[in-house]
């Protein structure tokens, strides 16, 4: 099954993938991620990037689709993926319908005050890339990932300036986006609010077994 999980920064899309991924048996497919390994990598993307990201604005359509173009024509994707973080402009949404059509967009409802809880508490392992919440799920030793010893940080376009720049882009750019996808009959709304085990509950209810193949 081809998916998008569509909404604002902090909306819970990456740790709900992570999640998701084994149900359906497909990659889970993270532009902020690709663009953050290029950066930790200092390759060329990386260094074209950085800023751009840090300060909370998009990279360039073209940059970003023919990015996702070349990772959907790997072998593990042909079945299905779940792609997060992207399509994020309707640019985006057009040239993935010409080179990849998907099936269903899950849009991912949450008020601005929660992201901006989430997005402010939320603290990255830089090895394993593991999300962590400074209140709602801390590592036990602070600032060490549980899970590989990692350093854990906090993500630069996760400070407050950032975060409001986010908000903007995703209000101005992106939400026009559910409309799109919601006038092609391709939209499944799940409310993004509770914590991540009572989202997954509603994702299967939406997606049951005989749905996800
Ligand atoms: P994310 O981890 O999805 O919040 O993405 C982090 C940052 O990467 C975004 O704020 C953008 O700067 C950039 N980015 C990720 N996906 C896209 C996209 N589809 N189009 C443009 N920029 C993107």
């Amino acid at each position: 099954m081809k998916l998008i999980f569509l909404g604002p920064p902090g909306a819970g899309k990456g740790t709900l993938a992570v999640r998701v991924k084994e149900l359906l048996n497909a990659p889970h497919i993270s532009t902020g991620a690709i663009f953050r390994d290029a950066i930790a990598a200092g390759t060329p993307l990386g260094l074209k990037v950085n800023a751009i990201i840090e300060s909370g604005k998009l990279v360039d359509d073209e940059t970003t689709i023919a990015l996702v173009k070349e990772r959907l024509a790997q072998a593990d994707a042909q079945d299905g993926y779940i792609l997060d973080g992207f399509p994020r402009t309707i640019a985006q949404a057009e040239a993935l319908a010409a080179f990849s059509p998907v099936d269903t967009v899950v849009n991912f409802d949450i008020p601005d005050a929660g992201v901006i809880e989430r997005l402010s508490g939320r603290r990255v392992c830089r090895k394993c890339g593991f999300n962590w919440h400074k209140t709602f799920n801390p590592p036990k030793r602070e600032n060490i990932c549980d899970k590989c010893g990692g350093e854990v940080y906090t993500r630069e376009d996760d400070k407050p300036e950032a975060i409001a720049k986010r908000l903007e882009v995703y209000r101005e750019q992106t939400a026009p986006l559910i409309d799109f996808y919601r006038k092609k009959g391709r939209l499944i709304d799940i409310d993004a609010s509770p914590m991540v085990d009572q989202i997954l509950e509603s994702f299967k209810e939406k997606f049951p077994p005989q749905k996800r193949a």
